[in-house]
């Protein structure tokens, strides 16, 4: 097998290839190897997908059954045994002992058919076509989802976006160190309450609570409780984008459980199917005012990803599972810290949450180098952020101690020899 296949064959969209230019053929938790047999530790966690680790006994045993048993592979969204029990495991292992009270919709198989399918939703539900979205927000690559999207480099050559969007400006915006001054929500909610503006009120707020793709920008809890009761007061829909650090990434299921609010909608997919495609709108049960069959998709249902999926929730039955993403957090958080330390010119912030973390440079290209160096090592971490100025730790929740420790020491040599 040869690289240069790609190259030759696949389209010039290809983007992953590019920061990590082998040919994998094989991956256990944390682990990926290539063609030639070198092993990589992962850091990047299929930008999210992964959070239960590559081929987790548990959930590969489920497939491999299922497949055995011939269960039904393809049903579009007729009623399957796969989906009663996917769906039974939601409900009773992570929705009502959250309190959370939501119907589930099945969307197609990507995070974005989550995003579009919650934004039709809003618009239908509200009678309203306005959406308010972030800057820097990624809410993904069809017109809709793009067009909340904060980042003009995936808008710029196709030609405006075709919804009616507003992008404010996400917490901390105007003054970073969050002391004293109006902050977005402030503003909008002067601006939504004055007759001057015409009432224009839009049918629902779009937020990622920490901007994965957007350069790991983490949400203050007062903002975020400010978000939501201002959504509250003024009948608009709040929906929580929780496609990437939702599935336990921050240490609880959800990442707004942490702010202690419960949004009208919510958006998930990557590490929901473990891996395996599949996309899901929670919903207030008084706001699912779809008609039958009003949304479509033929991948709705993609069996192999319930039966992987409710093996996953399986883990959340206790709450030794968060217990160890905290635990494990706090260790990335100390050598990310002591990284900036040691290298103060170069590294200006550590931002992140239980086990999504960033080191930002101001330095140009800076971050692109630590990637380089770190894949010529046997590491991946991919960069985040418009201007690739933060790299980014996605590691599997499941990442062993040995793993992460070879991959934390891998990363502080890529530092140093970037930085060289
Ligand atoms: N929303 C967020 C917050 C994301 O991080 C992503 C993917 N990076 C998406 C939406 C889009 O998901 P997908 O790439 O699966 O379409």
């Amino acid at each position: 097998m040869n690289i240069d296949l790609f190259e030759k064959y696949e389209s010039n969209v290809r983007g992953y290839i590019r920061s990590f230019p082998t040919i994998f053929v094989k991956s256990k938790n944390a682990t990926m190897w290539d063609h030639q047999g070198k092993a990589y530790i992962d850091f990047f966690g299929g930008a999210g997908s992964l959070n239960y680790g590559h081929n987790d006994p548990a959930i590969k045993r489920a497939i491999i059954d299922f497949i055995e048993r011939d269960g039904v592979t393809n049903a579009l969204d007729k009623a399957t045994d796969a989906k009663y029990l996917f769906i039974k495991k939601l409900q009773e292992t992570i929705l009502q002992p959250r309190g959370l009270d939501y119907k589930v919709q099945f969307v197609g198989p990507t995070g974005t058919n989550a995003v579009e399918t919650a934004l039709k939703l809003a618009r239908k539900v509200k009678e309203r076509s306005k959406i308010v979205s972030f800057t820097n927000a990624y809410h993904g690559h069809t017109l809709g989802a793009l067009a909340v999207t904060g980042n003009e480099f995936y808008h710029d050559d196709f030609y405006g976006v075709p919804l009616n969007v507003t992008k404010m400006p996400y917490d901390n915006y105007f003054d970073p160190t969050g002391e004293g001054q109006m902050d977005s929500i402030d503003m909008m909610r002067q601006y939504y309450e004055d007759a001057s503006s015409g009432y224009d009120l839009p049918a629902g707020i779009i937020v990622e609570t920490i901007q994965g793709e957007g350069g790991i920008n983490v949400a203050s809890v007062e903002w975020l409780q400010k978000l939501d009761k201002m959504c509250k007061d003024l009948d608009i829909l709040l929906i929580v984008d929780d496609i990437q650090v939702g599935n336990g990434r921050t240490g609880n299921f959800f990442s707004f459980e942490r702010a202690g609010i419960k949004p009208d909608i919510v958006t998930i997919s990557k590490s929901i199917g473990t891996g395996l495609p599949m996309a899901i709108v929670l919903m207030r049960p008084d706001i699912d005012e779809w008609s039958p069959g009003e949304h479509t998709g033929t991948f709705r249902g993609n069996s192999l990803a319930f039966v992987a999926g409710a093996t996953a929730l399986e883990r959340w039955e206790t709450d030794e599972f968060s217990k160890e993403v905290a635990e494990k957090g706090k260790k990335v958080e100390a050598r990310f810290q002591a990284i900036a330390e040691r290298h103060k010119d170069l590294i200006s912030d550590v931002r992140g949450l239980g086990m999504i973390w960033g080191l930002q440079s101001e330095v140009e290209d800076f971050c692109n180098e630590v990637s380089a160096e770190a894949f010529k090592r046997g590491l991946l971490a991919e960069t985040a952020g418009a201007d690739d100025q933060v790299i980014k730790f996605l590691a599997p929740l499941t990442i062993s101690e040995e793993e992460l420790n070879k991959g934390l020491d891998l990363l502080d040599e890529s530092v140093d020899a970037a930085a060289a």
